[in-house]
């Protein structure tokens, strides 16, 4: 899963400071479990940003973010919310913003900061588990064997 953390609001507030209005998107999946991104939180970004004065054209919650083909058909659903919005705030991981940024024709921010690719460990406690290298090597790797159960090979 793709760990994040909220960016602060006054972030938030300066990537907003230039429009009024706003749609909100967030991520069904490791967004919704890191609660970064999950309804609850969307619903909360909106309240506050509503409480400065932004007017929040609508929200969504993508299934997930980064499915460029479900984003576009929610995006068609919510259109006229979309068309009311001067710019777009994302509550996922860094591949949902790049993924809604290429669909919609407006300004699209983040929401959020990417951190790793983890382990839930517990609710709300993440360990990171890779790096996306783009070589496995865990099969060759003491760590590995370790998880494993195997007698390490000297
Ligand atoms: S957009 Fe990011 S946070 Fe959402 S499911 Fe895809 S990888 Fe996970």
């Amino acid at each position: 899963m793709i760990i994040t953390k909220q960016k602060s609001f006054e972030k938030i507030k300066e990537f907003l400071f230039p429009y009024r209005s706003v749609f909100i998107c967030g991520c069904s999946e490791c967004a919704t479990l890191c609660k970064t991104g999950g309804e609850e939180e969307v619903k909360a970004m909106k309240t506050r940003l509503e409480e400065i004065g932004k007017v929040v054209s609508g929200w969504i919650i993508l299934d997930p973010a980064c499915h460029r083909l479900n984003d576009m058909k929610f995006f068609r659903e919510h259109q006229s919310e979309i068309d009311g919005a001067e710019a777009i705030l994302v509550l996922a991981c860094g591949n949902g913003v790049q993924t809604v940024a290429g669909i919609v024709e407006k300004p699209v921010y983040p929401g959020c900061d990417t951190l790793f690719l983890g382990e839930i460990m517990r609710f709300g406690n993440f360990e990171e588990r890779c790096q996306l290298c783009g070589e496995c090597l865990l099969g060759i790797t003491e760590e590995c064997a370790l998880l494993q159960g195997v007698p390490r090979v000297c």
